[in-house]
This record gives structure tokens, C-alpha cells and sequence, in this order.
């Protein structure tokens, strides 16, 4: 991938830069979702610390790998640019167990979950002038925002992600959002994938973001190093960052 995080005569327009995970409006940053989270919620994934054993750390890694498979094939599929199964790692590289999971996603998505479909899109950014977001996928023009979660258990903060989405959605297209939530794929040893869909009530989900939001703005008015946006960087870019200097 390219680093898009150059901003000299950067266009104003929403970008992400893949390699570092940043949002960018043109030669502004853009503090992500996760990274809201990151500064203000007190406590940290059970997987996310300093004494998380090795065997964890590379399982989570294993299924980050495997669950951006998954996203990048089914966001292609389920808007019409990829019809068959792609090959497996011997073909052209994809996971044998990301293939298995886009097949099953396939047959459940095919079974109209979300009744009649006339608009999808997906990997949809959506920002306002401090924060941004990716939707994974968007029906009916905001009706529905649902995230692909391809990790065993789903952390319960995870409702606040899709609040803020719901959030920056309508306020940027100006269409009531009606149904928030998460297709949750999943698979036991020797059991067949799952697939359920899991939503949030979407007024608490606003209201629970919107209280976080606050609390990440107090702490910026508060604390001057936090003013910086860059202070919210994900912390690859940081690395990067001090490297470079
Ligand atoms: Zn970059």
C-alpha cells in the first residue's frame, strides 16, 4: 500500500491513508473513531496490554488478518465486483478459512436479512471536521449502518462505534438512521460459520456516543498536549512519525 499521509497541496477531501490508519481532509488530520476510544475509554480490550501473553497477541493478530479478508471480499461481492469465490491461498492468496466465512456470509446475505435492498454501498467514510469513521456497509441510502465483525466475542463498547457512525451519517446526508448493528460471523472447532446479525438500540447508541464525544472534547479543552489532533494517532504512525523526524 501507498502512504497517503502527504499533505502538501493535499485536495480537501476525505482520504484515508491505509498504511497508517489516518483520516485525512485535505491537509487535516482527522482523529478516528477507535482513536476517541483509545484516549478516553478508561479501560482496554482484555487482549490490548502490555502483559498480554504472546499466544494471545498472535491470535489476535491471526484474526485481524483473517476478518480484513472477509470485509475487503465482502464489500466487493455484495456490491457486484466479485461473482465467484475467490481461489484459496494456493490461487491467488486468499485464507482457505476467510473463503469459508465470505461463503457462508454469501448464503445469509442471499436469504434478504435485511429485506428489500435498492441501495448498498460499503467501506463508506463518513466525517465531520474532527472526527471520521468507516461504515462497512450502508443500506438504503443510511437506513441501515452495519459493521462485519469477524472476531469471536464482540467488546460490549462496541455500540458506541456504530453510535458515531449513526451519528456522522445523518448528520452529513441529513436521513434519519433506523437500524444500527453487527453481522457477527463466527466459528466454532468442527462446527459450520454463523451468522447472525446483532443490533443496538439505536437512541442509546447515540446517547452513550455522544457522552464519550463529550468526554474526549473535555479532555482536549483541558489538557493542551491533547490539542494536537496528532497526539490521537494510532500508534504505527506514531512510530513512523518519530522515526522519520
Ligand atoms: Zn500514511
Amino acid at each position: 500500500m501507498t502512504c497517503t499521509c502527504q499533505t502538501v497541496e493535499a485536495v480537501p477531501v476525505i482520504r484515508l491513508c491505509q498504511d497508517h490508519h489516518c483520516y485525512w481532509y485535505g491537509d487535516q488530520r482527522r482523529t478516528s473513531i477507535s482513536g476517541v476510544m483509545k484516549r478516553v475509554w478508561p479501560v482496554k480490550p482484555s487482549w490490548d496490554s502490555q502483559d498480554t501473553p504472546d499466544s494471545v497477541k498472535r491470535k489476535v493478530e491471526n484474526a485481524r488478518e483473517r476478518g480484513q479478508q472477509v470485509d475487503e471480499m465482502f464489500s466487493q461481492w455484495v456490491v457486484g465486483n466479485l461473482k465467484v469465490l475467490p481461489p484459496t491461498i494456493n490461487g491467488a492468496g486468499r485464507r482457505d478459512d476467510a473463503v469459508e466465512r465470505l461463503s457462508a456470509l454469501m448464503d445469509w446475505w442471499n436469504s434478504r436479512p435485511f429485506g428489500e435492498v435498492n441501495y448498498v454501498a460499503t467501506q463508506k467514510i463518513v466525517h465531520d471536521d474532527e472526527l471520521a469513521g468507516t461504515i462497512d456497509l450502508v443500506l438504503n441510502c443510511g437506513e441501515y449502518i452495519l459493521d462485519l465483525k469477524n472476531t469471536s466475542s464482540i467488546e460490549t463498547t462496541h455500540s458506541l462505534k456504530l453510535g458515531a457512525y449513526a451519528d456522522l451519517h445523518q448528520r452529513m446526508h441529513g436521513r434519519k438512521v433506523r437500524v444500527i448493528g453487527d453481522i457477527h460471523v463466527t466459528k466454532k472447532r468442527d462446527e459450520p460459520v454463523k451468522v447472525k446479525f446483532r443490533e443496538y438500540e439505536l437512541s442509546i447508541a447515540l446517547n452513550e456516543w455522544q457522552k464519550v464525544r463529550e468526554f474526549w472534547s473535555l479532555v482536549r479543552r483541558k489538557t493542551k498536549a491533547a490539542q494536537n489532533a496528532e497526539i490521537d494517532m494510532e500508534p504505527e504512525l506514531e512510530t513512523a512519525w518519530r522515526r522519520e523526524a
